[in-house]
């Protein structure tokens, strides 16, 4: 081993992440798990993230090419369902809203249409029944 290279393990992670690396190292071997194994799990988590991601992304941007658009800016709406129920908090009922996505717009839209009657308004329910 190379004088200072603990130190510079120290300098580089810092004493709380080494100590970190020794105590899952330590439950690794007590668990007979290889950083093989380790690092496999982990590159598939990572992927499985990724591939989330860019479902999560191409729903967005299909919703925003299909979504009613704002009539103060012109960028897509989007449905929020309201589970408050009619009464205190919200006397008129309101099962749904619309709100704008673009950061910069405040509109916002209720109504007493349930969310999933707003999709089917406008073309857009996926669901079943
Ligand atoms: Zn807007």
């Amino acid at each position: 081993m190379r004088k200072g290279s603990v130190e510079k393990v120290i300098e580089v992670f810092g004493i709380g992440k080494a100590q970190d690396f020794l105590t899952i190292k330590d439950f690794m071997n007590q668990s007979s798990v290889t950083d093989v194994e380790l690092r496999e799990f982990l590159r598939k988590k990572k992927e499985e993230a990724e591939s989330a991601r860019k479902k999560r992304l191409s729903t967005r941007h299909a919703w925003e090419r299909l979504a009613p658009k704002c009539p103060e800016c012109g960028a897509p709406l989007a449905l929020r369902r309201i589970d408050i129920p009619a009464g205190r908090g919200n006397e008129k009922g309101y099962l749904s809203q619309w709100f704008c996505l673009a950061a910069d717009c405040v509109y916002e839209r209720y109504s007493t249409m349930s969310a999933v009657e707003q999709l089917k308004r406008y073309g857009l329910y996926k669901g079943g029944a």
